[in-house]
């Protein structure tokens, strides 16, 4: 396992005689009340690591080579790290979202100085899930020609895929019919689970195995135990570290996460998302890339009336074009969803998806704010409906923010004290969340949800002795 995405406590040291390094942008964030400006962060690799296990090298190249053949992950011992960094936005962008675009295929030579040192112009990782370090940094662009030998190094083109079909087939071979659908409290991340058995909390599917990292890392659990034991399929909404980083495992223990069969999105891949996948190729896991027509809608037919329907969001950005799913109850007398969106908006997907109204939706982006011209889906009638909100308490985004509550609020969900409080507690109302941004409580735990009330949770896992907390319902 490269130490970079192993869930360590302390900060890994770095080597600093690999102080160049190759690097792309991941994310950019708003900073509340600094419209000029914008956090961003950078995953890199360092140039020497590149010369020795890039699948580029002279009399080595392996570029071509079908992913799933790799029997050991190529960046095993490459020096991958992140770099966040405060950049100022010109005005010719007309939102972050048209500023990650122009940029999200483009590559940076940096020049990190001084790390530890502080005063530097920027915060580095060692690791995915512990502090940061100051860092001194500059950086220049890369020339065309490198360019294309970069992005063609980290992409998933000789992946596996699965178009539509087959991966309706998957869904219907992986489960019955969900009963019950669950979202883990992961920290500021994403982790949903559809499970049918009603004698112990262990999933058919999951929606996404994330958790809290970077600057974020506080709020993650200190236990995360997800369970495994029915094989579970594993969806990923997009690749972003907040929905695959629950996977990763802890200092010297395995993963089983990594061993399952994993479906994910085309999209432009870096070094630290491409390690990960190697990672779960390595441990015998399976990663397919989900191959279908943005616009198209697939369908797997289960037992009882039921189905579960997906697609790809028609957006430009890795959120807003990642896999969402309808999970469809379709009895004539109570036709209902459970929405899952990953961080999805609504408007990439929405309207072409038509779902039924919907007992729960987890919001889009862990309650970030919704594009003004989309439409919100609108809860059943009946009295049971949830709203999630997976999120971590004091992220550096401030999710959940008061425009995503007044947008449902607005569509029919009873939004509770959150109309005037958003996050700060984990129960009001139709509103249930993974955690609360209130200082003081401690009060925090997974949503359990059903197609009616629930009585009392779910018994823990049948066969493993894994310790996943469905809490709240
Ligand atoms: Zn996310
Ligand atoms: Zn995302």
């Amino acid at each position: 396992m490269n130490r970079f995405l192993e869930q360590l406590d302390d900060t890994p040291p770095f080597d600093f005689s690999n102080y160049l390094a190759y690097g792309k942008i991941d994310d950019i964030e708003a900073i509340p009340g600094e419209p000029s400006f914008a956090m961003a962060w950078f995953n890199l690799i360092a140039i020497n690591s590149l010369y020795k296990c890039g699948l580029q090298r002279k009399h080595h190249v392996q570029v071509h080579r079908e992913l799933a053949s790799f029997d050991e992950n190529p960046y095993e011992e490459a020096v991958i790290f992140r770099i966040e960094i405060k950049l100022h936005v010109s005005r010719e962008y007309s939102s972050l979202d048209e500023f990650l675009l122009s940029h999200q295929d483009k590559w940076y030579i940096f020049k990190v100085r001084d790390p530890g040192k502080q005063n530097g112009n920027s915060r580095l990782y060692t690791n995915l899930f512990t502090t940061s370090i100051p860092s001194q940094v500059r950086f220049d662009p890369v020339d065309p020609d490198h360019q294309k030998m970069l992005n063609r190094e980290f992409s998933l083109d000789t992946a596996e895929k699965i178009n539509m079909v087959e991966l309706q087939h998957l869904i219907a071979q992986s489960t019955p019919g969900p009963q019950f659908l669950a979202a883990y409290d992961v920290g500021q991340g994403n982790s949903n689970a559809l499970i049918s058995d009603s004698g112990g909390a262990c999933p058919d599917i999951y929606f996404d195995v994330g958790a809290a990292v970077g600057p974020n890392k506080s709020s993650k659990p200190g236990l995360i135990d997800f369970c495994f034991s029915k094989q579970p399929l594993i969806i990923m909404s997009h690749w972003d570290h907040d929905h695959w980083a629950g996977a990763c495992p802890k200092e010297n223990k395995d993963s089983d996460a990594l061993k399952m069969n994993w479906i994910v999105t085309n999209q432009i891949l870096d070094p630290i998302h491409k390690t990960f996948a190697m990672e779960v190729i390595n441990k015998k896991g399976r990663i397919r890339v989900l191959d279908m027509p943005v616009g198209d809608i697939g369908q797997a037919v289960l037992n009882n009336k039921m189905s579960i329907r997906f697609t790809l969001g028609n957006g430009r950005t890795r959120n807003d074009s990642g896999i969402v799913l309808s999970i469809e109850n379709n009895d004539p007398d109570f036709p209902a969803c459970w929405l899952l969106t990953g961080d999805c908006d609504y408007k990439y997907f929405l309207d072409k998806l038509k779902p039924p109204p919907a007992v729960a939706v987890i919001a889009p982006h862990h309650g970030a704010n919704l594009k003004a011209t989309g439409t919100v889906p609108i809860p059943v009638q009946s009295g049971y409906r949830r709203l999630v909100y997976s999120f971590g308490r004091g992220n550096k985004y401030r999710h959940p923010t008061p425009k995503s509550v007044e947008r449902h609020k607005n569509a029919g969900w009873d939004v509770g004290t959150w109309s005037t409080a958003p996050g700060g507690c984990v129960k009001t109302a139709d509103i249930c969340a993974t955690a609360d941004n209130a200082v003081t409580g401690s009060y925090r735990g997974g949503v359990l949800i059903g197609w009616e009330a629930l009585t009392s949770p779910l018994p823990n896992c049948l066969g493993c002795s894994c310790n996943t907390t469905l809490v709240n319902h």
